[in-house]
């Protein structure tokens, strides 16, 4: 079996605070994994590391094709490296960072026309597409601050799907919310899953992620402590300290 995302020995540190120890993980095709854990263990620096938004400082990691090791006398990558192996995820953050001058659609065609240099007609016609595929072809022309969070949102996911990841990244993009706008921006993440988009979701929508995720993995300080089946996690974790995380929920 040909793993999609390979992440193995991942190490990184701030100063003396070990964020990352040790972090193994395999994501096959079209698998939907929940990362869950505490504040402060360790999941966004995870995600930031597999966009090389943080600079590992040992392992190895594997998206596709593409693959980097860190440290340990291993050179780190060429600027120009690290824009392709950037452009394997599509990485939605808690806020949206939509680009405030430009419209809906400039905001989805700026990345094809910038980075991939896609001619504008096409950049154009896959941005409506992917607009209308998160129910925001009305909004087109509209600027970001006419919208709504979950609106914005759905902008920024159709953004990040107009470079054609090979995976989706979610860092909490629900937690900003309000509770009423949650379910449309949810409800595209799910629609992504059942296309068979390779998804990891850091999430504190455990329902959510029952329902959706294929397998959750916990994390606590810094160490996957356990993962496995969805439904078996959450429903019969076998840890005391995901048993005591999830307690939080109920
Ligand atoms: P989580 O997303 O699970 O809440 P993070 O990955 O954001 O955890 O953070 C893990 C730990 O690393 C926290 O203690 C946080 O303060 C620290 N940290 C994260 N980013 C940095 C940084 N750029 N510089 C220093 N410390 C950081
Ligand atoms: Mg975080």
């Amino acid at each position: 079996m040909s793993y999609k995302i390979e992440v193995s020995g991942l190490r990184k540190s701030f100063g003396a605070l070990a964020v990352l120890r040790d972090i193994n993980l395999k994501v096959e095709p079209g698998q939907v994994v929940a990362l869950i854990g505490p504040s402060g263990s360790g999941k966004s620096t995870l995600l930031r590391c597999l966009n090389l938004l943080v600079m590992p400082d040992g392992g190895r990691i594997r998206i596709g094709k593409d693959s980097f090791a860190f440290g340990d006398g291993s050179k780190l990558p060429a600027t120009r490296e690290q824009a392709r192996f950037r452009s394997n995820t599509g990485m939605v953050f808690q806020h949206f960072n939509l680009f405030p001058h430009m419209t809906v659609v400039q905001n989805v065609m700026e990345g094809p026309v910038s980075v991939k240099a896609l001619p504008k007609p096409q950049a154009e016609a896959l941005a409506g597409k992917l607009l209308a595929k998160v129910g925001l072809s009305d909004k087109v022309d509209v600027f970001p601050n006419k919208l709504s969070g979950g609106q914005k949102q759905r902008v920024a996911i159709a953004r990040a799907l107009a470079m054609e990841p090979e995976v989706m990244l979610f860092d909490e993009a629900t937690s900003a919310l309000d509770p009423e706008l949650v379910g449309e921006v949810l409800g595209v993440m799910r629609d992504l899953a059942a296309e068979g988009m390779t998804m990891i979701i850091v999430t504190h929508e455990i329902g959510f992620a029952r329902e959706v995720a294929d397998r959750v993995v916990f994390m606590r300080d810094g160490v996957i402590v356990e993962e496995g089946p969805a439904r078996e996690i959450i429903g019969q974790p076998k840890q005391e300290a995901t048993r005591i995380f999830l307690s939080h929920f109920h």
